[in-house]
């Protein structure tokens, strides 16, 4: 998806266009600049053998969130089934249990009435 960039209202300090970065000096100098003055900036930093810092004024467009959204509703999808396997085979241990309760009651039933214990 192709996000239109965002404009600044700060002007380049070299060619007057809207500024996309915001740069400082280590002397406490500070403005904004486009990013097709930035290599200006750079090479004026490395004249002067000191370091620019650059910051870009916007954040890279939010693709990154939806993605994990996604990834976040899946994990919860898949835990929700986890969750679902898990109550279904507690629900099958309790039938297993039932079931062998009333196996034994027939068996002692039959047994009682002297007949085959065939269960
Ligand atoms: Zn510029």
């Amino acid at each position: 998806m192709y996000e239109k960039p965002q404009i600044s209202d700060a002007p380049c300090f070299s060619c007057g266009q809207p500024a996309e970065v915001h740069y400082s000096w280590p002397w406490g100098e500070h403005g904004y600049s486009c990013n097709g003055c930035v290599p200006h900036l750079r090479s004026t930093a490395v004249r002067l053998g000191r370091e620019v810092e650059i910051t870009a004024l916007f954040a890279p467009p939010a693709a990154a969130p939806t993605e994990r959204q996604e990834l976040f509703s899946l994990t919860q999808e898949f835990q929700l089934k986890i969750d679902r396997t898990a109550m279904l085979e507690a629900q099958l241990a309790q039938r297993d249990h039932e079931i062998s309760g009333l196996t034994s009651t027939i068996r002692e039933l039959q047994a009682a009435l002297g007949g085959p214990s065939q269960v």
